[in-house]
């Protein structure tokens, strides 16, 4: 199987593959992968199909599912909104017992009728790698809270007395009496 032949996979069916108890399935997946919102901005998965490597190893008790791959996120820098770039690498795993008895810690809510849904998955995942903040760089200065420049491009200070817009109404007040 070569890249240029895989389809995104938007869920993976358990049932075109057996497996017995011990036995592992390995297989690379390409994930499509949606657009993020985080601070009412939005960040795009660049590419956004990304080659992904899914792992489904059946034990006596139950099944684990693995998913590991990378992804770059561009977006608006939190504190100047220019260009951010946000490298994420997901390593994600998932369990569902064969016999959960109703205890949800043994089930994975990303199975469905023998399908694996590898989209909502994916996409939960980079949601939890997520800083709170995206920044251009760990130490962005951020915008100016005087004039708007951004401070990275134009490191300033301002005299605060003659700029700011409330002293100079003051002022013109003062020049009235
Ligand atoms: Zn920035
Ligand atoms: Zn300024």
């Amino acid at each position: 199987m070569t890249g240029a032949t895989l389809k995104a996979m938007r869920s993976f069916n358990l049932r075109l593959i057996k497996l017995r108890s011990g036995q592992e399935h390995r297989q690379e997946v390409e994930l499509e992968l949606e657009p993020f919102e985080l601070g009412g901005e939005r960040y795009l998965p660049v590419p956004e199909k990304a080659p992904a490597e899914l792992a489904i190893t059946r034990a006596s008790t139950g099944t684990l599912f693995e998913l590991k791959f990378a992804t770059r996120l561009h977006g608006p820098c939190y504190r100047c909104l220019e260009d951010a770039v946000l490298d994420i690498p997901i390593s994600a795993r998932e369990y569902q017992a064969t016999n959960p008895d109703g205890d949800d810690q043994l089930r994975t809510q990303y199975l469905r009728d023998d399908n694996l849904d590898l989209a909502t998955w994916a996409r939960d995942a980079i949601g939890l790698a997520l800083p709170d903040k995206i920044l251009c760089r760990s130490d962005c200065a951020g915008l100016c809270p005087g004039c708007g420049k951004n401070l990275n491009e134009e490191p300033h200070t301002h005299d605060e007395a003659t700029t700011d817009p409330r002293w100079s109404a003051l002022e013109r007040l003062r020049e009235k009496l």
